[in-house]
């Protein structure tokens, strides 16, 4: 069994994210940046499968900047075989990635796509479900727990109020949640062993995928400030505040 994990390099979920001064975008000029957490999971659960002898091969794949390089040598570190940059220094919205990505489904014939559920830069959790739907393939999205076996993908997804399960026939998308598995942190020798392994790149052009934007963003603002809290004496004066100051009674 053949897995492909698409991994995008994000600003690193400790980084305290800046707005641009002029409100265009935020910050990424010297910001520390990583694996999108989501998608280290997909790495760990593609590594397990890999080390139970369920998955032969595991391909990382990621569309971004060179320094994307680094992201696809992290999942290689983690264990992944090889990987495969998909070159583009602008923005790809996931239609675009989407669209890269069932390009690269269609050259390497994964049994199973193992994407995060959303990116952390700008939560839009879509590249999963609209690559299922260009390849007409079945889709687990918010999987906490996943079984392969006979051809099939048994997900528990984690939805409002609850669990649900689906049985999906491969090949298959799936798409992680948080609480799947913690990811490994990889360790040197294996970051040694990971400069040696296969990285091919591509562009977006050669796989005939067009990646101008498609949405303009008009203005990215922080969130507002929250006033600081004051701390009271008795239940009394609560309520008492309730009623005169915040006027919710
Ligand atoms: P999103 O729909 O942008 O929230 O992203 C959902 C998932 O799609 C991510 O967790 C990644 O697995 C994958 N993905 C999105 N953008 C990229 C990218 N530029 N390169 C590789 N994978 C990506």
């Amino acid at each position: 069994m053949k897995i492909l994990v698409p991994v995008k390099r994000v600003i690193d979920y400790n980084v305290k994210v800046r707005v641009k001064a002029d409100g265009s975008g935020v910050e990424t000029a010297n910001v520390k940046m990583s694996m999108n957490p989501f998608d280290e999971i997909a790495v760990e659960e593609a590594v397990r499968l890999k080390e139970a002898g369920t998955a032969t091969e595991i391909v990382a794949v990621s569309i971004g900047p060179a320094q994307a390089q680094d992201t696809i040598r992290t999942a290689l570190a983690m264990g992944a075989d090889r990987g495969i940059l998909v070159q583009a220094d602008g923005p790809v919205e996931p239609l675009a990635v989407a669209k890269i990505l069932k390009a690269i489904v269609e050259a390497e014939k994964p049994d199973l796509v193992f994407l995060g559920k959303q990116a952390i830069d700008d939560d839009a959790n879509q590249t999963g479900q609209m690559l299922a739907a260009l390849l007409g393939w079945p889709q687990g999205t918010f999987a906490a727990k996943l079984e392969l076996a006979d051809g099939s993908a048994t997900v528990t997804r984690e939805v409002d109020g609850g669990l649900q399960t689906v049985k999906l026939r491969l090949p298959a998308i799936v798409t992680t949640e948080l609480g799947l598995n913690q990811p490994r942190y990889a360790s040197l020798p294996s970051i040694m062993k990971a400069k040696k392994k296969p990285l091919e790149t591509k562009n977006a052009a050669d796989l005939g995928v067009d990646v101008t934007p498609r949405l303009e963003i008009i203005e990215t603002r922080e969130p507002s400030r929250r006033t600081a809290g004051v701390r009271v004496g008795s239940v009394g004066e609560l309520v008492d505040k309730l009623k005169s100051e915040a006027g919710v009674l």
